[in-house]
């Protein structure tokens, strides 16, 4: 048994000044104390000097290989010079394995105002494949090595761009061996234990592949501090059936993005003379969407502009309304909602799984989405509304996309740009523990501090239902599954 005390702990809503303790026997939590210290004397004794206690914070939406792979590559995104980046992949290639990715190259940044040639590729890094990744991801250069053993790049250039990009990113992923995409996952997990969460949800695959990296990570899953709900990334069916998922898709795309002017909008954009793309017609969606809920697959699907949500959402309206509540279908993102769309979404009964940093970044009148979309930054990102209209908003940060920061994720839904889309505290603690939970069908036993409960608690020095600035919120201590797994400091 552990016996954690003298800590403000969140309960109902609010801290409880006389409830101090809290006594976990194995994976629960067996007993709230209220000012009392009558524990049995060979209970482990966890002094919190003050910390704050929250149920175990769940990103709802996160890309964990991609961003846990970024971390164990080269990062270039302080490079200055050629020299520096070959300097800098020099001196990585001590500790790295059999490929090398460098990533975050900005050469706007760099004095020479170019990628380094082959050539200087080859000069510190011959005999091993390495991929170089412009920051935005849309272009990259290899070294010798790698370019002769990847098939099927078109071009003649060095520096890949389109296709040819995605054929060089996507041969390196499916090459890695075993050991090192599990590196990614817990260098994943190890960005959310600091950022304050216990339980992640994650895509794996990229909608083309990746039922290897699914079976790997499902029998793996006991080997990593946090908590992995896995979202088989695809199209396919039968595949997700077979590997034992309760769910399919992700970012399995309805629409683009709006910084690329291809999320689907109902009327032009302000500055370009486009509406963005639907990638796929009604029927396709239809036809998807209905053959998932034959086999009570939940599904999740990207949709951005209103278009592409009205699209998606239009889709879910047509099947049966109780399987679609039950199965918690998601809307991810949910960004461009007009007031009758949102009417439309209530009445489909499906879940929008949202990114509150996306206002915090891009938000307001002279931000991103104003600049793409003029008066329309005001109808996005409607947190409140939504909620209003019994719609559960459930939070994520889209990880490597955003950061995996509990702080920043709550600061942004409390001081959202449009005043009318604002959460209480409360609320907005509550969509990243007891909706997140309740999307996984898990809020039985997860996503509030109650005895029975699973212990997973997220201990951060920080009081969230005061002012605070995210940025100095340090995480204290991450229980999960009442194994203490993150000791800040
Ligand atoms: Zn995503
Ligand atoms: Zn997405």
């Amino acid at each position: 048994m552990k016996y954690l005390y003298n800590a403000h702990i969140y309960h109902n809503t609010s801290f409880d000044s006389q409830l101090t303790g809290l006594l976990i026997d194995r994976d629960r939590i067996v007993k709230l104390c209220f000012n009392d210290n009558t524990v049995s004397p060979d209970c482990e004794k966890i002094n919190l000097n003050g910390a704050y206690v929250y149920p175990g914070f769940i990103d709802s939406h996160t890309h964990c290989f991609s961003g846990g792979l970024y971390l164990s590559g080269i990062d270039l995104s302080k490079c200055i010079s050629i020299r520096e980046v070959l300097e800098y992949i020099s001196n990585a290639l001590k500790d790295k394995q059999q490929y090398i990715f460098a990533w975050r190259f900005d050469e706007e940044k760099i004095a020479e105002k170019r990628f380094p040639t082959m050539k200087e590729l080859d000069s510190v890094c011959p005999d091993r494949p390495l991929l170089l990744r412009r920051i935005d991801g849309h272009s990259c250069i290899l070294n010798s090595k790698a370019r002769s053993l990847i098939p099927g790049i078109i071009s003649s250039d060095e520096i890949l761009i389109a296709e040819d990009n995605d054929i060089a990113v996507n041969w390196l992923q499916d090459n890695l061996s075993e050991e090192e995409i599990i590196e990614a996952y817990k260098n994943a997990a190890k960005a959310a234990l600091k950022g304050g969460f216990t339980t992640v949800h994650t895509m794996i695959g990229d909608a083309q592949m990746s039922n290897q990296h699914y079976r790997l990570i499902r029998d793996h899953l006991n080997d990593f501090p946090i908590g992995f709900e896995l979202y088989p990334q695809s199209f396919n069916i039968t595949d997700a059936l077979e590997l034992g998922a309760k769910r399919i898709g992700g970012c399995i795309l309805a629409d683009g993005s709006i910084g690329s002017h291809t999320a689907a909008m109902t009327l032009p954009y302000k500055d370009k003379p486009t509406s963005g793309i639907l990638y796929h017609n009604d029927e396709f969606w239809q036809i998807f969407i209905a053959q998932a809920h034959k086999h009570n697959l939940q599904v999740a699907v990207h949709c951005i502009g209103d278009a592409a949500i009205h699209q998606i959402n239009s889709a879910y309206a047509i099947q049966d309304r109780e399987q679609v509540k039950e199965l918690r279908d998601e809307l991810i993102h949910c960004e461009v909602t007009p007031d009758s769309l949102i009417q439309e979404i209530a009445k489909s009964g499906a879940v929008a799984v949202m990114q509150p940093a996306f206002d915090l970044l891009w938000g307001g009148n002279s931000g991103l989405y104003a600049e793409r979309l003029g008066e329309r930054y005001r109808i996005m990102n409607r947190y409140k509304t939504l909620s209003q209209n019994d719609i559960t908003v459930c939070g994520s940060s889209d990880w490597y996309i955003t950061d995996m920061n509990i702080a920043m994720s709550l600061y942004a839904l409390i001081h959202h740009h449009n005043l009318n889309e604002r959460l209480t505290p409360c609320e907005a603690i509550k969509i990243y523990t007891e909706n997140n939970s309740w999307l996984n069908h898990t809020e039985d036993n997860l996503g509030k501090i109650e005895e029975g409960y699973i212990a997973d608690l997220s201990i951060m020095d920080t009081d969230f239902t005061k002012p605070f600035d995210w940025n100095k919120v340090q995480t204290s201590l991450i229980v999960k599954n009442g194994n203490i797994f993150y000791v800040n400091g």
